[in-house]
């Protein structure tokens, strides 16, 4: 049996990993060049952990991870802690740590493991076609590849999901910017095992340790959609928006690195419920695009990915058959974290200015148990519990 997988991000190179280990021949085709993530750093929680352990990659993840001992609050004009607790709980109910990587690490660590030089890079698919054999996929240089069935990790863009879905989808603008990056650690900003969050005004400042004494930086500021971007005047952009916000917030924008600095219109994309059409299945955001206000988009593509495999190894009515179990033990979990994740959004980003500042009171007499136990049901919902 041989697969065809689109995409070398996140949910495409999971998937080629974990279809390989259940014996399934595979090609990768990617269609850039050379993969630069869209954004810095990405916390992989622990439902997205024990998807990559399983893969194989356990040490190799753990190497790159930053110890996110501690959670924290503080209000963004004073500075004035909110709540702060430990992860412990978290880590003692699910089983598995939380993992903020870089994301360059993160891609090269999956590519590196399915093999660099077997994935075929400069390949962008314009159509796949079914015959009575299989799926064909054609690239801009006119050239093709046949496989048995197709994984069409391609992406919030995905070219393939219309022909899925026989229309084309419009994202959904969820109303902010959000500029993010990696910075080396300084402790006047927030502690190094911590992930620290400044909010305010529907606004928010975060830090997150990943590995190599960097902390990954992410501001939030709703906005309306398409206002320039400019290298040049990311810093006056943030000095602007988080004028008068606390030192710390103030020392993050100093040290910051504009050319390193990415700016994203964040989007996500109404839940739907057909992934698969013949033998051809969406996965990762090309089948569900989330915000990332719950940080799941990419565990939930390495989700996708050793769920797909599991039900193609231990199939017995055919392909066709074993994508649409994939299908129906997926739909409902993304559906569920991408609607999570819009909810969030809309509390933290201030759709309704009073809503958020109930949650900036309810912060002062947080506990950690609340937030922890949110966390903890989301993430026990994944398939390996
Ligand atoms: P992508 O990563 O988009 O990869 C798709 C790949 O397909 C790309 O390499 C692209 O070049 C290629 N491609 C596209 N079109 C074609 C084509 N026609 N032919 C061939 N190849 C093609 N998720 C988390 O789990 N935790 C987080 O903390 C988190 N933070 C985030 C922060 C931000 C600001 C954003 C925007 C997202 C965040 N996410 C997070 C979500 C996460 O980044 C995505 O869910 C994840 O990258 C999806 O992986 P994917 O492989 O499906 O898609």
């Amino acid at each position: 049996m041989k697969a065809i997988v689109i995409g070398g991000g996140i949910g495409g190179m999971s998937s080629a990993i974990a279809l390989e280990k259940a014996g399934i021949e595979v090609e990768v085709f990617e269609a850039v060049q050379e993969m630069k993530p869209v954004g810095a750093a990405i916390s992989i929680w622990p439902n997205g952990v024990k998807c990559l352990n399983a893969l194989g990659m356990k040490e190799q993840l753990r190497a790159l991870g930053g110890n996110m001992a501690y959670m924290a609050y503080h209000d963004g004009a004073t500075g004035a802690p909110l709540t702060r607790f430990s992860m412990a709980p978290l880590v003692q109910q699910v089983g598995e740590y939380p993992c903020p990587v870089a994301r360059a690490e993160l891609q090269a660590m999956l590519i590196d493991t399915f093999g660099r030089e077997r994935v075929q890079f400069g390949k962008r698919v314009i159509q796949v076609e079914e015959t009575a054999e299989g799926v064909i996929a054609t690239f801009t240089d006119n050239s093709q590849a046949r496989g048995d069935f197709l994984i069409a990790a391609d992406g919030t863009h995905s070219v393939v999901r219309e022909y899925v879905l026989e229309q084309k989808l419009e994202r959904r603008y969820a109303g902010y910017v959000n500029w993010n990056g990696l910075v080396t650690i300084d402790e006047r900003i927030a502690p190094a095992d911590q992930w620290t969050t400044f909010v305010g005004d529907g606004k928010r400042v975060s830090l997150m340790p990943v590995s190599g004494n960097r902390f990954y930086f992410f501001f939030d500021v709703p906005l309306p959609k398409g206002l320039p971007q400019d290298r040049s005047t990311v810093k006056a952009d943030l000095t602007g928006y988080f004028q008068g916000w606390a030192e710390p917030v103030q020392q993050l924008i100093a040290a910051i690195n504009p050319e390193t600095t990415n700016r994203v219109e964040i989007h996500d994309i109404e839940p739907f419920s057909h992934f698969v059409k013949g033998r051809v299945a969406l996965l990762g955001d090309a089948a569900h695009s989330t915000t990332p206000d719950i940080g799941q988009g990419g565990c939930a593509a390495m989700e996708d990915a050793v769920v797909l495999a599991a039900t193609l190894a231990s199939h017995s009515l055919g392909i066709e058959d074993a994508l649409l179990r994939y299908q129906a033990r997926r739909v409902e979990r993304v559906k569920d974290l991408v609607l999570k994740a819009r909810k969030r959004c809309e509390v933290t980003h201030a759709h309704d200015p009073a809503i958020t500042a109930a949650w900036y009171q309810s912060l002062k007499s947080e506990t950690g148990e609340r937030v922890l136990a949110g966390m903890c049901e989301t993430i026990e919902g994944g398939p390996l519990g």
